[in-house]
């Protein structure tokens, strides 16, 4: 009698903890349908919705997801239209200006592509999708050091990051396809013109004030001669360290 209320027991509590288990993968995967269906109506609303029409651009705002690369708690607000900090003053851009970034960088399969300013790692992952090879520059230690994990453990292999000042590019990969600065500067240091490809397209917030910004390319073409065109107003957190000080 007490070894088959025993076994009755065991029964019960394993079915239980089957339940529970089965519950929780729902619970789950209806997370990771919602956060896929924000995204893509994200992508719709925000994105296609306004100018953006490169179709690699959108899918690539498809594909990585947004929701992983903000602050563990704050996912729900990942596929708003806005920027969401992430810790130590900085901030993740909004999506519409990821996209139009890498949208007027105008990325190739074939290309090696600098970002100064890793952040959550966000814009290199999307920049990763399109591109041959990515280098990222991230000022702030804790930050440049979490993005690095993120991106490796969501396997963007093609992404390495380093900490240190973008402003002196990174001389080691050089020369780029193209360039993205992701913080907001008064001048274009000369040094990231350099660093570009004859062909190459430097995509850079210019402006020191947090009212006065343009976004504005770049461009040097295959004689080395450089043009640039003012493209919208963005508001970017300022570019940080001792050159800009120092100015
Ligand atoms: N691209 C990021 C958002 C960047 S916010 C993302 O997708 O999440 C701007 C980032 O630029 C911040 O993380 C800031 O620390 C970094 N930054 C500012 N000045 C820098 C510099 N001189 N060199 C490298 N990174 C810099």
């Amino acid at each position: 009698m007490k070894v088959v209320s025993e076994r009755m027991r065991s029964f019960v509590v394993g079915f239980v903890f089957v339940l529970l288990l089965l519950i929780d993968c729902t619970a789950m995967l209806q997370t990771k349908e919602t956060f896929n269906q924000q995204r893509e109506e994200m992508v719709v609303q925000q994105i296609a919705g306004r100018d953006v029409t490169d179709k690699r651009v959108l899918e690539a705002m498809t594909k990585v997801p947004r929701h992983l690369f903000v602050f563990p708690g704050e996912e729900r607000y990942a596929y708003e239209d806005r920027p969401l900090p992430i810790g130590h003053g900085q901030t993740i851009s909004q999506p519409y200006i990821v996209a139009l970034m890498t949208e007027v960088a105008r990325i190739n399969k074939e290309d090696v592509v600098l970002e100064i300013g890793t952040g959550s790692g966000y814009q290199a992952a999307v920049l990763s999708v399109l591109a041959s090879q990515v280098y990222s520059i991230e000022y702030i230690e804790a930050l440049g050091r979490e993005a690095r994990e993120r991106l490796k453990s969501l396997g963007y292999n093609n992404v390495e990051v380093k900490i240190g000042d973008g402003y002196e590019g990174w001389p080691e990969h050089q020369p780029f396809d193209a360039i993205l600065v992701t913080a907001a500067i008064d001048h274009i240091p000369q040094r990231l013109i350099d660093q570009l490809k004859p062909g190459g397209r430097l995509v850079i917030p210019l402006g020191g004030e947090l009212e006065n910004q343009v976004l504005r390319v770049v461009e040097k073409d295959s004689r080395g001669v450089i043009s640039h065109q003012d493209i919208i107003p963005v508001r970017f957190v300022p570019f940080l360290g001792e050159h800009v000080k120092s100015r």
